[in-house]
């Protein structure tokens, strides 16, 4: 959600005559974009904003903070960095423009923390201008009703809000158009899409529209609430053929204390009935996950029906992480709070399991063909390409950057935790279940 309001701010600024630079020292402009979701990043933003006190100082450069916890703190952060020009809450991107021309013109601190219930900013929704990537977020609606216990988000980003459908279908058409081949829907729950709309539609008949555009390569969507995952959007998965085969789905604790605790409104069991169903449907699918260990009052016994719900479901990849208490929130003020000591103990725990699973499965795909689209150079050298299975995974091969935007048959030669390697499949490599050669879109 924050990488793509970065790409919001950057576009709209551009509108505005910035263009965009690496380097802080030529910047007139520096803006940090902010998450509050953990504690961690949320100090960084303060050692970052250190950083760039000098660049006030020496250049006059205009110094902003935007996101979670720009929301989050508002004018109190205006208080306490005192050379800070800009905070723009989460609802207040559309209008950042305008913010930035009163610090311009007049040289005031501006903080726009207010939330669009009203429909004040209709742009809050912003469809992309001209681009020239291979894959893009759509979002496709804000906020969140649900109010775990131990998250901050719908107190940063509001009550849930859907993006009419047309205007979903008119963004995803206008990119595919100027050559994006996969787009990622966006939403804190996108099970929840539509509510609130004055058209009936939930979020599997918008997939099927969204599925027959012409020129869409792939679909993909984050993220969705595993008590709200319908037998419909499960079935989405067997039946439409640009949804890719991956669902993120986090289940954030394998106990059922804990999972009434945070107020998910799922079981253990019912969490599994759905992750086998969705391997009935779509035998191929990738499943990955967020878990939360150390939440306040786990014991021993309910980390351990965490591990046993990741060995039953062996998940294709996971994202863990420690709890952290978020002011505000619920669980910030239960007691029983558990130590950083055994907190970390059970997350370098988890991590080593689910690390030797993720390589497992990734092992099973040597030798195998997979079709991946092409995104640029590998980090790591410029004789290689990279881009991603339907399944979400990381294949390196040799390639050059005409293959960027295309959807390449690879044949996998080794697999490792976090990426697998692979070579490009000759077109006459007459093998007999490759389906092969190089398989273009019309770009
Ligand atoms: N809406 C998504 C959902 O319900 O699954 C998750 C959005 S949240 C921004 C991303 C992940 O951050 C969560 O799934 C959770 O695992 C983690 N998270 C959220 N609050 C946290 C906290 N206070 N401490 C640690 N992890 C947290
Ligand atoms: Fe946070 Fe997701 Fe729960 Fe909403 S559904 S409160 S975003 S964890």
């Amino acid at each position: 959600m924050n990488e793509h309001d970065s790409e919001q701010i950057l576009r709209l600024l551009e509108k505005s005559h910035y263009l965009e630079t690496k380097d802080a020292q030529q910047a007139d402009l520096v803006l940090v974009n902010t998450c509050s979701v953990r504690e961690k990043p949320e100090q960084k933003v303060y050692s970052a904003l250190g950083r760039f006190r000098k660049l006030k100082e020496e250049r006059g450069t205009i110094i902003g903070v935007a996101g979670c916890v720009a929301q989050q703190e508002g004018q109190r952060l205006l208080t306490r960095i005192p050379y800070l020009d800009m905070v723009i809450g989460t609802h207040a991107i559309p209008i950042i423009s305008q913010m930035l021309e009163r610090v311009e013109v007049t040289g005031e601190k501006v903080c726009e923390t207010g939330f669009d219930t009203e429909g004040e900013y209709l742009d809050t929704f912003l469809p992309q201008g001209q681009v020239s990537v291979v894959k893009s977020f759509v979002t496709i609606m804000q906020g969140c009703n649900h109010f775990c216990s131990y998250c901050i988000v719908p107190y940063v980003r509001g009550r849930e809000r859907s993006r009419p459908s047309q205007e979903i279908v008119d963004e995803v058409s206008h990119l595919t158009q100027k050559g994006v081949r996969e787009i990622c829907l966006l939403g804190q729950n996108v099970n929840s899409y539509g509510k609130g709309l004055e058209e009936e539609i939930k979020f599997p008949e918008l997939l099927s529209r969204l599925d027959e555009i012409e020129g869409v390569g792939r679909i993909r969507f984050t993220t969705s609430h595993p008590k709200d995952l319908s037998e419909e959007l499960i079935q989405a998965h067997g039946r439409l053929k640009k949804l890719c085969e991956h669902i993120h789905l986090p289940f954030q604790s394998g106990s059922n204390r804990i999972l009434k605790a945070m107020n998910r409104g799922y079981t253990r069991e019912s969490y599994i009935e759905k992750i086998d169903r969705l391997r009935e449907v779509c035998p191929s699918i990738a499943i990955t996950s967020d878990v939360i260990v150390g939440f306040p009052g786990e014991e021993e016994k309910d980390f351990e029906e965490t591990l046993d719900l990741i060995e039953k479901v062996r998940f294709d990849d996971l994202f863990s992480f420690k709890y952290s208490p978020r002011k505000e929130t619920k669980a910030a003020r239960l007691g029983e709070q558990v130590e950083e000591k055994v907190k970390q103990e059970r997350l370098t725990l988890l991590q080593r399991i689910q690390k030797e699973i993720t390589l497992q499965k990734n092992q099973v795909l040597e030798g195998r063909i997979e079709e991946v689209l092409v995104e640029g150079y590998s980090k790591q050298s410029e004789r290689d390409v990279t881009g991603r299975t339907r399944n979400n995974r990381v294949v390196n091969f040799e390639g050059d950057l005409s293959l960027v935007g295309r959807l390449v048959q690879t044949k996998i030669t080794k697999a490792y935790a976090h990426s697998l390697r692979g070579e490009i499949v000759p077109s006459d490599c007459g093998m007999p279940n490759a389906d092969c050669g190089m398989k273009t879109l019309n770009l």
